[in-house]
């Protein structure tokens, strides 16, 4: 017996649920989609917790874009709240605690080295490189003026360095020196951590935007189902529940599971997340702050900032903890850790998959990157423009 869909979508989050709505709609295919979580919405999935608060399960999603057709699309699933998130670096001080604004910028320039030095610098700052532009520490550094280089260096030290070697386990040696020379100061007083054309948030959140996607006459959903266990790839054949399937398949999960990890389990970062709530109307000064000097988490968000949720004396914070990945169950792959090494062993399930010419990797996942949710969402418009040609 054939089956009765044309397309298989492993994956309910952004790569998968606009695939399967563009395959259903602009293609008229019958798409079956396969999640092995019990919801929707990949990472960017949300839910309201026991007090009422909408959190962000797997970490703080905003949403920004400078790409229209990017935006068009998804703003046919949701309205927008427009949001512009901030984020501060907490550090300590002898004058106790500081909050100065990341991307360091002018205004961070007065938290840290007061308004008349603050003032001097920025004078010579935007002289040497001009006003609103991001300026590297590297060309901050080769700068002759020791007062610029001292700049670069306190940069470095306060907001960069730590918090690289947390978020990524790294002594500062082994911090790659290109993303060191890459750590902009903007000589702005633009303390928003995107300039993006659109930003905002889903205004019922994101899960019923993902909903609104996946609800089509053409698509069955079926959640709580692990591809593995439906999925055979065999020599250059694919099988779905055993029997041939001839049709596109779309697979947005991690690439070497899809190979049993033959070859060794790709390297990633995984993250834990400690919720707390807090009777209280806000906890903290900003949507997320950044802990860049001290403390074993990286960052704390105050989800009521970033969902404009209206609940007095409540709020949830996340505290965010990042260690090695090791596979073990319920532990998510959140960052890929991109090096010459992994991206050879990436090549290598790369090729496996190439075998099969109806198979696509795509996602954060399959193609082991990291790329911001409207990235992933322009990739799968454009495979399927491929797709639909
Ligand atoms: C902590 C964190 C914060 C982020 N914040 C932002 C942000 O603020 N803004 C932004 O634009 N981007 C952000 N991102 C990036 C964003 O999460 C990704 O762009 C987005 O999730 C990519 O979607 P995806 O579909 O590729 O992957 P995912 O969202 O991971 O979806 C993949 C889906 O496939 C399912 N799956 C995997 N294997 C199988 C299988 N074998 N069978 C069935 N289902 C399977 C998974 O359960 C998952 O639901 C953030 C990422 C992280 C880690």
């Amino acid at each position: 017996m054939d089956h009765p869909f044309d397309c298989l979508v492993i994956g309910a989050g952004m790569a998968g649920a606009i695939c399967a709505r563009e395959l259903a709609e602009r293609g008229r295919k019958k798409v079956l989609v396969l999640e092995r979580r019990n919801h929707v919405g990949g990472n960017a999935y949300d839910c309201f917790d026991q007090t009422g608060v909408l959190i962000h399960q797997y970490g703080p999603h905003i949403f920004h874009t400078n790409d229209k057709r990017v935006f068009d699309f998804l703003s046919r699933f949701t309205h927008w709240r427009s949001y512009e998130h901030q984020v501060v670096a907490n550090i300590p001080s002898q004058e106790g605690r500081l909050e100065l604004p990341v991307p360091f910028n002018l205004i961070s320039m007065e938290v840290v080295f007061g308004k008349e030095k603050a003032a001097s610098l920025a004078k010579r700052l935007i002289a040497a490189y001009g006003r609103e532009k991001k300026v590297t520490i590297l060309e901050l550094r080769q700068n002759p003026d020791p007062d610029i280089a001292d700049l670069a260096r306190y940069v470095y030290e306060h907001v960069f360095v730590h918090y690289t070697m947390k978020q990524w386990g790294q002594r500062p040696e082994e911090i790659d020196p290109n993303t060191t020379a890459r750590v902009p100061v903007f000589l702005s007083e633009d303390s928003r951590y995107f300039q993006d054309v659109y930003q905002g948030m889903p205004q019922e959140g994101y899960t019923p935007m993902f909903e609104k996607l996946l609800d089509h006459p053409d698509i069955t959903l079926e959640l709580g189902t692990d591809a593995e266990k439906r999925l055979t790839l065999e020599e250059a054949r694919v099988l779905l529940d055993g029997r041939p399937f001839h049709g596109t398949v779309i697979y947005t999960g991690a690439a070497d599971e899809l190979f049993s990890c033959k070859y060794g389990r790709l390297p990633y970062r995984t993250l834990d997340f400690r919720f707390e709530t807090h009777p209280a109307d806000f906890w903290q000064s900003h949507g997320t702050v950044n802990y860049t000097v001290d403390q074993d988490y990286t960052r704390i968000t105050e989800f009521k900032y970033l969902t404009g949720q209206e609940l007095p004396g409540v709020t949830t914070i996340m505290k965010e903890y990042s260690r090695a990945y090791t596979g073990a169950e319920g532990e998510v792959p959140y960052y890929a850790i991109i090096n010459e090494e992994n991206n050879a062993l990436y090549g290598r399930y790369k090729a496996e998959a190439d075998r099969f010419p109806q198979l696509h990797l795509l996602g954060r996942l399959a193609e082991y990157k990291y790329y911001n949710m409207d990235a992933i969402a322009a990739r799968a418009l454009a495979l399927c423009d491929d797709l639909l040609k």
